[in-house]
């Protein structure tokens, strides 16, 4: 259970993170991971009067507050017609509609959960996080950083030229997934992200350059033979390190199919 001593409606982005310096208090996103913890809150800063539940877009980025929901992500038309339906694929599984109505994107990123569906689909996209202390920082880095005390105040996502994919493999609908996949292009780079391995997600770049600029059946069979060896993997009770594995080969091939079709 979680007990919180005192609440406070942060009226500014300086006053939350004076407030956060203190090692016994916590930001609140959804709380709805928080609140399955067992811990005792000092001072619970809630950033809701601060505007941030809004995803704004102009011709060159969107930008995504904190406080905005799974749910909006979901629904949000602009994102879904860049990401050629990713974001939605990503999310639309975490679940049910009212838990994604609550869970934030600032929780979700902040978290860096290893099964994170959110994290892997922001990871092929070109996306910085903007922290109040920090400022702006690419997701590739922010990703292996540690916790600290700032606050993450938006996600940032470049519009460049792009097509996107994404896939999971839960052993149920509304699980955490066994695996998670993303594969982009943007502007020729390929990446390959790749979560719930069940580390937090990773991202793989076509270093050896085995894509080409249009994919062919065989590129892709040698990327995803490349990523199985690549990725590393683990076990835990939802699949093993091997399955695992099977699985990258299976969704990365399945995934730069998709792009493969986007580009035909
Ligand atoms: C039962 C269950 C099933 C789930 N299944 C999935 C799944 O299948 N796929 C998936 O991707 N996710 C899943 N999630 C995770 C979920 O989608 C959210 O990512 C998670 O709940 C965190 O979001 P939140 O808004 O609830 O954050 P909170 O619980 O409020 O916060 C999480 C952490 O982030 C910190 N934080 C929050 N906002 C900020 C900020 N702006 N700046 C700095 N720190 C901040 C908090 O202090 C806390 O440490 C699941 C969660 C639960 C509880």
């Amino acid at each position: 259970m979680v007990t919180i001593q005192n609440y406070v409606r942060a009226g500014s982005l300086e006053e939350a993170y004076e407030l956060n310096q203190k090692r016994t208090s916590l930001i609140l996103g959804g709380m709805l991971w928080t609140k399955m913890q067992n811990r005792r809150i000092q001072t619970a800063i809630d950033l809701c009067d601060l505007g941030l539940d809004r995803i704004e877009e102009n011709e060159e980025e969107f930008s995504i507050g904190a406080m905005v929901s799974l749910r909006q992500l979901e629904l949000h038309a602009g994102l879904n017609e860049y990401t050629h339906g990713a974001v939605k694929n990503a999310v639309k599984d975490i679940v049910g509609v009212q838990f994604r109505n609550l869970a934030t994107v600032g929780g979700s990123i902040w978290g860096r959960f290893g099964f994170s569906d959110v994290l892997t689909v922001f990871l092929a996209m070109d996306t910085y996080v903007e922290l109040f202390c920090g400022g702006m920082v690419p997701l590739r880095e922010f990703v292996n950083r540690k916790q600290d005390r700032d606050i993450l105040v938006r996600v940032i996502v470049k519009k460049r030229a792009g097509c996107f994919a994404y896939l999971s493999v839960r052993n149920q609908s509304t699980d955490f997934p066994v695996l998670a996949c993303a594969a982009s292009c943007i502007e020729g780079e390929y990446r390959l992200s790749v979560g719930a391995r069940p580390a937090r997600a990773m991202l793989l770049l076509d270093d050896q350059h085995l894509l080409d600029e249009e994919l062919s059946e065989d590129s892709v069979e040698a990327f995803a033979g490349w990523a199985k060896i690549r990725i590393p993997t683990g076990s835990n009770l939802r699949g093993s390190a091997a399955y695992r594995s099977r699985l990258v080969g299976v969704l990365s091939r399945r995934s730069l199919n998709q792009l493969k079709e986007m580009q035909g």
